[in-house]
C-alpha cells in the first residue's frame, strides 16, 4: 500500500505534541519535521530556521496576503503560527516523509486542501491526566482553569475527524507508534 507522505499531528493543548515532535527530531532524522513560521519571539535555545522561522507581524501578514501559507492560526489567542507551502512542497518533492505538528485549527485547514494526508490525533492517556497537566502548575485563577478545561473538552471532541489516534502515555512509545503510522520503521528502542 502506498503511504501518504504527509502526516499531520494535532491534538489538545497540553497533551505533549511538542515533546513527541522533539523526540522525533532527535531520534528520527528520516522524518522531515516542517519548520513553521511564527510571530512568537524565540525562547532561549531556539534557533531561527530550526525550531521556527521567527518573523515579524508584518512579515507574517505578507506571507498570508501572498498566499504562501498552507494553513495558519492564532494559537492560545496570542501569536500566529503557520506552515509555509514551499517548505512542504520542497520536502515532498525530495521524496521525504513530512510531519506537521500544528494546532487543531491548522489541521482542519490542511484537511480542506490535502484530504489525502494522514491525520493523527495525539490523545491524553485519560481525562484525569489531562486535567492534571492543564491545571498542574496551579498558577491560573479558578476561572482560567475552568476556561482551559472547557477548551480541552472541545479539543478532545475533534478526535473523530482524524484517521488515527495515538495515546501519549509514554513519549517514546507514542513517537514510535506515530513513526509506524507514517510508514517508517520504529527503531528507537
Ligand atoms: P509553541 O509556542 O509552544 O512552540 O507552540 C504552541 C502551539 O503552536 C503548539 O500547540 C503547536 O502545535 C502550534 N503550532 C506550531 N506551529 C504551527 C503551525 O505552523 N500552524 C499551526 N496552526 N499551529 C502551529
Amino acid at each position: 500500500m502506498n503511504q501518504p507522505r504527509l502526516t499531520v499531528l494535532a491534538g489538545p493543548t497540553a497533551v505533549g505534541k511538542g515533546t513527541v515532535s522533539t523526540y522525533i527530531r532527535d531520534n528520527y532524522p528520516e522524518v522531515e519535521l516542517s519548520v513553521s513560521a511564527t510571530t512568537r519571539p524565540p525562547r532561549p535555545g531556539e534557533t531561527d530556521g530550526v525550531h521556527y522561522h521567527f518573523v515579524s507581524p508584518e512579515e507574517f501578514d505578507d506571507l498570508v496576503a501572498t498566499g504562501q501559507m498552507l494553513e495558519w492560526a492564532v494559537v492560545h489567542g496570542r501569536n500566529r503560527y503557520g506552515t509555509l507551502r514551499r517548505t512542504v512542497k520542497a520536502a515532498m518533492d525530495a521524496g521525504k516523509t513530512v510531519l506537521l505538528e500544528i494546532d487543531l485549527q491548522g489541521a482542519r485547514q490542511v484537511k480542506e486542501s490535502m484530504p489525502d494526508a494522514n491525520f493523527v490525533f495525539l490523545a491524553p492517556p485519560s481525562w484525569e491526566e489531562m486535567v492534571r497537566r492543564l491545571i498542574g502548575r496551579g498558577t491560573e485563577t479558578p476561572e482560567e482553569q475552568q476556561q482551559r478545561l472547557a477548551t480541552a473538552k472541545l479539543e478532545l471532541a475533534a478526535e473523530p475527524e482524524f484517521d488515527h489516534t495515538v495515546v501519549n502515555d509514554d513519549v517514546q512509545r507514542a513517537a514510535d507508534e506515530l513513526v509506524s503510522l507514517m510508514g517508517l520503521t520504529a527503531h528507537s528502542h
